[in-house]
């Protein structure tokens, strides 16, 4: 096995210093298949990161146990968006744009834009792309495959050996064409989006069932050996589309306060959780499930504002 770390950009910054976006490829027989991981797109998305880092230990650790394991190449690209993670904002600092809407970029572009043609030009052509994406400060999502319905024939068999609980397949109208996984899958690079956890925490549980996934993915393209040992899928996902998910919003702004825990199911009527003010003892609101169905979405951040998104639930 190769290992090689490189730099796929790198930009002057106007002090001194250069901002660079750095890849480490591990690399088994030549002319291998491809797998690739990106996260990072969002500086305030760590989930990602950690990912990237379990799955070189798992590389290294069973190269040397097993050396040819690994037959095609693994890319990591664990920080599109640096200066954002170095200074904790979800989009490019200065040019406050969210680099997941900067797809498919421009070479001769702003920062942003130039970001996201070098990403493109390294990406296109892998067997299969991992864009990986932890949600946000306020939400915390169960490990999910996202699918815009226009490459739901393609990617949902893919998805399927994941090992997520979730896998939505959106519709058209709410379809966004500068993303990263829109630009790849538009130019023929198969790219799952994984949203999972929360913003700025790691949460080791998704991550590790996450790996799990990535390496079933990596044996069945033929990244690694066929005869690799790997833990079991545990994971069987639902489906979840424009039809069957109900989005629970606040009545009133306040604190909301959970009733109930993530990723469980939830009868119609049932207490989810209670908005309230610290300036009264009585409570503002109850929230309560439309539904029956499973809780897949479970706002972390407790201040909501009137129509703040609090739960998503999928009825089964
Ligand atoms: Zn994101």
């Amino acid at each position: 096995m190769e290992v090689r770390r490189d730099s796929i950009l790198s930009l002057e910054l106007p002090y001194r210093e250069r901002s660079e976006i750095r890849r480490t490829v591990f690399r088994g027989a030549a002319d291998g298949p491809r797998l690739s991981l990106v996260s990072g797109i969002h500086g305030d998305e760590i989930e990602g990161l950690y990912v990237c880092q379990q799955l070189a230990a798992w590389i290294e650790d069973t190269e040397r146990r097993r050396p040819g394991a690994l037959r095609g190449t693994i890319e990591l690209y664990p920080a599109l968006n640096p200066v954002g993670i170095d200074s904790l904002q979800r989009f490019v600092p200065v040019f406050d744009t969210d680099l997941n809407r900067s797809f498919p970029g421009r070479a001769d572009g702003l920062l942003p834009q130039r970001v996201a043609a070098a990403a493109m030009r390294h990406l296109c052509g892998a067997d299969l792309v991992l864009d990986i994406h932890a949600s946000n400060i306020f939400l915390r999502e169960i490990p999910q495959v996202r699918i815009n319905h226009e490459f739901a024939g393609r990617l949902v068999p893919l998805a399927e050996s994941a090992n997520v609980d979730v896998i939505w397949v959106h519709g058209s109208m709410t379809v966004l064409e500068a993303t990263i996984a829109h630009s790849l899958n538009d130019a023929g690079t198969p790219c799952l989006v994984v949203e999972m956890g929360v913003g700025m925490r790691v949460t080791p549980a998704f991550t590790e069932q996450l790996l799990v996934g990535i390496l079933h993915l990596a044996r069945r393209l033929g990244v690694l050996a066929a005869d690799v040992e790997l833990p079991a899928l545990e994971h069987v996902a639902i489906t979840a589309d424009d039809n069957n998910v109900s989005y629970l919003n606040a009545e009133t702004s306040g604190l909301f306060i959970p009733a109930v825990e993530h990723w469980k199911s939830v009868e119609e009527g049932q207490l989810l959780g209670r908005i309230v003010s610290p300036h009264h003892g009585e409570e503002l609101s109850e929230v309560r499930s439309p539904t029956d169905g499973i809780l897949f979405t479970l706002r972390e951040y407790p201040v909501v504002y009137e129509g703040s998104l609090m739960a998503r639930i999928v009825r089964q």
